[in-house]
């Protein structure tokens, strides 16, 4: 009999008082007597919608089916069909526009929780097996992956398993891509990360870190070295400023910054030497899930006060629902229909070397209405003649978005790029290069996990493919 309750398991989480000062994950996870109550919620409908809600068509009722079995490793076994990183993507995938806004039961009250389903197997084979995904006999081709965020993870994953010779080049000191210096502990403990990781060398691909492709060798080296094929997974992680004045600031971080200190430099520790603004009054300027990973560190740093300064009105807020409420019950403070005019730094008129000089003391902003609609359907932000007001800061986050470096395409002759910096590709994955494919954010500028790995996968397969004409 399936369970009717319109509502779905809630997830057991740390009170907001306590998690708004401690970086442990914020969910605890579904329990066994959870999951399966979760699961019975599942209609096992035929033409099962929720799978086309997937960028990677996991078999959704399949793995549900196999829960309320009590065979959690089968279920395991089904997601991994199809997905590399169940444990993350459960985690951080946008389920609710996803596969769970697809779902049935979302008709008449709360769809299956999908994505916590998922996390709980994940949870579940990581606690209870070691065991590696089998490869095959090596088949003497070598594959250069530039980037080791989900959508190379995924692609070297793909081929290591068809018997490639694969090396990930990775630019930072650690593998990861934005699942290690951008998402943070509190919503992605970095030990899942480290596991997938451990499996893929496990499985015998090789991670070159501190190698910045553009920089320590090219693309085109890179073929002279004996790689037959390549794959661009570089992500998007170059930051767009507002080009206001005073953001040159001292106190002034993009988000990117500010959570690479934090996550990858680790500057939450107490005896870590990384620099980073504790306390005070912090402003972050937009409203996407990378602005409110940015206010819920800042706050887990210390700071008295976080405002989030966001041009539009909270039904436009594109971070996710989960997400914004989280921070809204940890006390972060949303200034909606508000946007900076100008970062205010301290000058000592007295004394130039006065230290103080240069830092923020504030933020001038101008409220904000909607107008008509722009060309993407969100009704456009106009400002309020005459409402300019200063709000009392000592650091701003901007987290207005990020693009992809060009660095890659500047040092590879023949690698086009559209106008927004995305690698062009066709739908599997190749460049306008030969034998170089790319995939992610470093194609679609930035995206989620799922839709980077998804790429990832498509890529893997263009390859295999390509050596088997
Ligand atoms: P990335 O993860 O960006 O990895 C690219 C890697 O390439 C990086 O490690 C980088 O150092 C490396 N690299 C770059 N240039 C070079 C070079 N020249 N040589 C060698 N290596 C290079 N998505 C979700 O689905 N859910 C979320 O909740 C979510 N939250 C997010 C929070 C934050 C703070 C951020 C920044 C993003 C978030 N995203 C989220 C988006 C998601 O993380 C990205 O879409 C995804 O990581 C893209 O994967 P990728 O493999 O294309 O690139
Ligand atoms: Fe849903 Fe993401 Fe899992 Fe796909 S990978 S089933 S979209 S949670
Ligand atoms: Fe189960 Fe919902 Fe998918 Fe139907 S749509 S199979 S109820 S998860």
């Amino acid at each position: 009999m399936a369970n009717m309750n319109p509502k779905k398991n809630p997830m057991p989480s740390q009170a907001p008082e306590v998690r708004a000062h401690n970086f442990k994950e914020v969910a605890y996870g579904y329990s066994e007597e959870m999951a399966l109550d979760e699961a019975m919620r599942c209609l096992n409908c035929k033409n099962h919608p929720c799978v086309a809600g997937c960028p990677v068509n996991i078999h959704i009722p399949a793995f549900i089916e196999k829960i309320r079995e009590g065979d959690f490793e089968g279920a395991y076994k089904i997601i991994t069909k199809t997905s590399t990183l169940p444990a993350v993507c459960g985690r951080v995938c946008p389920q609710e526009s996803q596969c769970e806004s697809k779902c049935v039961r979302g008709l008449k009250g709360e769809p299956v929780g999908i994505g916590r389903l998922e996390r709980f197997v994940a949870d579940w084979h990581n606690a209870h097996s070691d065991e590696i995904p089998e490869t095959a006999e090596p088949n003497g081709h070598k594959v250069a992956v530039v980037g080791s965020g989900p959508s190379g993870l995924t692609c070297a994953g793909d081929l290591a398993k068809k018997g490639y010779s694969v090396t990930v080049f990775e630019a930072l000191h650690k593998a990861g891509g934005v699942l290690v210096y951008g998402i943070p502990e509190f919503r992605l403990p970095k030990t899942i990360v480290q596991k997938e990781i451990d499996t893929l060398k496990a499985m015998g691909v090789d991670i070159e870190t501190n190698m910045i492709i553009g920089k320590t060798l090219t693309v085109d080296e890179l073929f002279h070295m004996g790689y037959e094929a390549v794959f661009i997974g570089s992500g998007a992680g170059l930051p767009m400023f507002m080009g206001i004045p005073g953001e040159s600031c001292k106190g002034v971080y993009s988000a990117n910054e500010f959570l690479t200190r934090s996550n990858l430099m680790k500057a939450y520790k107490d005896d870590s030497a990384t620099p980073i603004m504790k306390g005070g009054k912090v402003a972050v300027v937009g409203g996407g899930n990378v602005a409110m990973d940015a206010a819920r560190t800042a706050l887990r740093l210390g700071a008295e006060k976080v405002y989030i300064v966001y041009r539009r009105s909270l039904e436009e807020l594109p971070a996710r629902k989960e997400e914004v409420e989280h921070a809204m019950e940890e006390g972060i403070e949303f200034r909606l229909l508000c946007n900076p005019l100008e970062i205010h730094g301290y000058k000592n008129p007295e004394d130039p070397r006065d230290p103080k000089n240069g830092f923020v003391t504030g933020m001038r902003c101008i409220k904000m209405e909607l107008g008509e609609p722009d060309e993407r359907g969100r009704r456009r932000p106009v400002p309020v003649e005459g409402s300019e007001f200063d709000i009392d800061v000592d650091c701003v986050i901007i987290s207005i978005g990020t693009s992809p470096n060009p660095l890659i395409k500047s040092t590879t002759a023949g690698l086009e790029t559209n106008k927004r910096g995305g690698i062009i590709v066709t739908e599997n994955g190749e460049t306008t290069k030969a034998n170089v494919f790319a995939g992610g954010d470093a194609v679609t500028g930035a995206a989620t996990v799922i839709s980077a790995m998804g790429a990832g996968k498509i890529a893997a397969k263009a390859i295999d493919e390509s050596f088997n004409k």
